[in-house]
Formats: C-alpha cells, structure tokens, sequence
C-alpha cells in the first residue's frame, strides 16, 4: 500500500501533485444521499477550495436547505484528505465540506457527523469504525435485462466461490491496486452469497475518515465497472430472491491509548466493556430511527426481511437484537467490538454514523441495558418465540422508518436542521413509490377479477 501523503500547506500540495502529473483537483462532497458530487479544480487553485471554497449553487444539490434565491453553498477543501485518483491518472481529489457565508453549514452531512465526533471528543473518546462495502458487478444484457457480470455465474450457493472470484480479477484486482495506491489498505476480497456480488475489505480508522473512505470506494468501484462496461451498483436488494448489498458498520470507542470496548473480563464472555454494552442498548433503543438512516430506501426494506433467500438466508437483519458471533441479529459481537448489520449500501455513511454516535452516547449517557444476547439462528423463530423474548421487528418499511424517526427526539436532535429535510425528501419517495403500479400488481391482478 502506498501511505497517503501528508500536507503542511498548499504549496506543499501543489508540489507534490504536479510530480505526480496531477493536473486537476476534484473538489469533492456528498450530498443528502451521499452522493458524490464535484468540481474540477486545476492545482493552480487548490488554494482557493482551501480558503474559501469551490462555489455551488445550493438549490442544484439535493437536500442542502438552500433555495434558488439563497447563498452559494461553498465545498472547503480539507487538506488532510488529498488523494490521487489512480484510475483516472492526471487527477486528485480532496473531500470539502459545505460552508455558507464563511461558517460550516448544517446541512451538510460531513458538517454534521464532525458535529458527533466533537461530542465524542468533548468526553476524551474517538469512534473507530470499519466499513464493509458489498456490491452487485452486473452487466446489461441485449435485451435490457440485467444479469450478473460474469454470465458463468449461476451457482445456487455461490459465496465464496473460487471460479466466481477468478473470473472478476480484471475488475477487482484493478479496483484494488487503484485504492492501494491511493492509501486505503485493502486487505480481502471475496465473492459474496448472490451471483454477482463481491465484497472488497480495508482497514478501519477514525469514523470521519472511514466515510471519506467509503465514498472514495464508490467513485472508484462505479467508474471502473463503467470502463469495463459493467454497472457496479450498490442497490440494497437488485434481485428479489438473492441477498442485497450491506454495509456493516463495525464500531468501537478508544481514547487514544486502548480500545474501550474491549474487556477480556465480559461475564457474558464477548469480551466486551460495560461502556460497549451502554452503547449497545443506545443502538437498541434506537434502532427503529436509525433504520431510516441506514437502510433509507424503498428498497432497502426488501434486504430487511424476514424469510429466506435462495441461499438459505438473507444475512440482513429482521429483529432488534445482538448476538455473539451471531448473524441472524441487527448487531454481532466479533469480540471486543460491534457490528451493525442495519446500513446498507444506500445509506449516506455520514448521517447513518451521526446517527449511531447519537444513538450510543445516549445509551452510555443512560446506562442502557441491551438485555441477554441472543445466539440462535432468529431466521428460524416463530413470531410466539420472538414475543416471548421481548424482541422487536425492525420497521419493514420506509414509511415505518420515518415515523420512527419523527418521534426519535435523540437522533433528530443530533441531526438538526436536516432531520426535516431527510424526512421531507423521503416521504415525497415513499409516496411516489407508494402511487406506482408496479408489474408484480398488472401481473397479478389484471386478468384475475
Ligand atoms: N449481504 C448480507 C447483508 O445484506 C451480509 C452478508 C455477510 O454477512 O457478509 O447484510
Ligand atoms: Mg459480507
């Protein structure tokens, strides 16, 4: 892996980019979707994205609260993050954050998850996580259908598989070498449980960083695909009866010398702390609000189901639970950390990250109890065993989510002005989802009365 460079100053920067042949700079956020979005900016200005700022037009970016009439939402760069961008050579880019009128605006996700990240900081404590990007590498048949890339690809249980790996090195080994060289450690990669589907694992770091990570990975992952000719999506669930894309979230807390989840001592043996359990039952009793964060589609509620895929299992969570290593449940213990297994690959990192640090500092505020870990196959309980242990559905849709976010004072606080606009924009999806006549509906029911 070749270690990320390090700037003290612009000029410092400028240098180094121009020997490397950069000629152009992306001035990089997301907006309310984590969607990339961008300017181009030559090295000779890297100094004013900077200082001031590449100017937007706010109302052109979805979800930024800024009205036609209003200020120009500016992306300052951050000079920490600059990084080449190996698949498109002559180019770099550095992660902004919007400001408007000089101050850092909150509406902009990354604002806002730096926000948490203070709070966290406030009481001496830094959120590490580790983001696991799965994704469907598909192509576009003649036909216009869609089928996995490698048309070979059809085994019924497919994870794993050693001819599905080796088929896809072009894409996936070039999607690797791009992000080693540009300083994010991968470190496996494998065929995942539907045809089609890879997953590709770096190492984790700050939490900030993991999501600057994670959007890098999409850029990257899309725009190699397209030069092959494929389409790598990150769509919750593409195909109905296979597994979706997640995006687990690992999580611990350190305060710079040691992980403090970590306890070798955990009387219930997943070796974690009591602050680790706090946090968790925080994750628990928030879980419904968070939903509408980490899986804030209309079809992330498709990965979220109860019942089987043609594998065996979704491996997505239905039920607000955890277990030891235990993946029917929303959270695993991998020992010494947590795994959420809510996000999927639609969510925008940075407010399903705010949104957890929210979650967990209010259960470590409140000493929250998660209650007994569950280590049986929840797949395979019935709705009288679930009742019984007191464990709860996961909202099963996205008009669930957001009511369930509406009332989450905790998680709406922590997301500020754009809670109302999260929940403004995703109902006017739900609704519009919710009017479409979809083919499953003129197939079934047309002819049938
Ligand atoms: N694809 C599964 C999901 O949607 C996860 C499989 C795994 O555990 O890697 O969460
Ligand atoms: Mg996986």
């Amino acid at each position: 892996m070749v270690e990320p460079p390090r700037f003290d100053s612009v000029e410092e920067a400028q240098k180094y980019l121009r020997s490397q042949g950069v000629g152009y700079v992306l001035a990089q956020f997301v907006d309310i979707h984590g969607v990339a979005k961008a300017k181009s900016v030559p090295v000779a200005h890297l100094g004013t994205v900077l200082r001031e700022g590449a100017g937007f037009a706010g109302f052109a970016i979805c979800g930024v609260g800024i009205e036609p009439h209003g200020p120009d939402f500016m992306a300052v760069g951050d000079l920490s993050t600059v990084s080449l961008v190996p698949w498109q050579p002559g180019l770099a880019r550095i992660v902004c954050e919007g400001h408007v009128e000089g101050q850092p605006w909150p509406f902009d996700s990354r604002v806002l998850l730096k926000r948490q990240v203070a709070r966290l900081a406030q009481r001496g404590l830094t959120m590490f996580t580790g983001l696991e990007p799965e994704f469907s590498l598909l192509r576009r048949n003649d036909d216009g259908s869609i089928g996995p890339c490698d048309p070979s690809d059809t085994l019924a249980k497919p994870c794993y598989d050693y001819k599905g790996l080796s088929r896809t090195r072009a894409f996936l080994e070039r999607l690797s070498g791009a992000l080693r060289a540009s300083g994010i450690d991968v470190y496996q990669i494998d065929h995942e449980d539907a045809n089609g589907q890879f997953e590709l694992n770096y190492t984790y770091t700050d939490c900030l960083t993991s999501c600057d990570h994670f959007i890098f990975f999409k850029m990257a992952a899309s725009e190699i695909a397209n030069e092959l000719g494929l389409v790598c999506s990150f769509m919750p669930k593409p195909f109905s009866n296979r597994p979706g894309n997640g995006m687990h979230m690992h999580l611990s807390l350190g305060d710079g010398k040691r992980n403090l989840f970590a306890d070798k001592n955990d009387p219930q043996g997943l070796e974690l702390s009591p602050m680790a359990y706090h946090f968790l039952g925080g994750l628990l009793a928030h879980a419904p609000a968070l939903t509408a964060l980490c899986a804030p589609t209309v079809n992330s509620y498709k990965r979220l189901v109860v019942g089987r895929s043609l594998t065996g299992a979704t491996w997505a969570p239905a039920y607000i639970s955890y277990g030891d290593n235990n993946r029917s449940t929303m959270v695993r213990v991998p020992r010494g950390r947590l795994e959420l297994r809510l996000p999927d690959g639609a969510c925008n990192p940075y407010l399903a990250t705010a949104a957890v640090i929210a979650a967990g500092l209010d259960g470590i505020e409140r000493e929250l109890d998660p209650g007994a870990p569950q280590n049986v196959n929840l797949y395979e309980w019935s709705e009288a065993q679930l009742k019984e242990a007191g464990i709860g559905l996961l909202p099963q849709n996205l008009g669930a989510a957001l009511d369930a976010l509406e009332r989450d004072e905790v998680v709406c606080t922590a997301l500020g002005p754009l809670a109302g606009e999260f929940l403004k924009l995703k109902r006017m999806e739900w609704l519009e989802y919710m009017r479409h006549v979809s083919d499953w509906e003129i197939k079934t029911y047309l002819e049938f009365f």
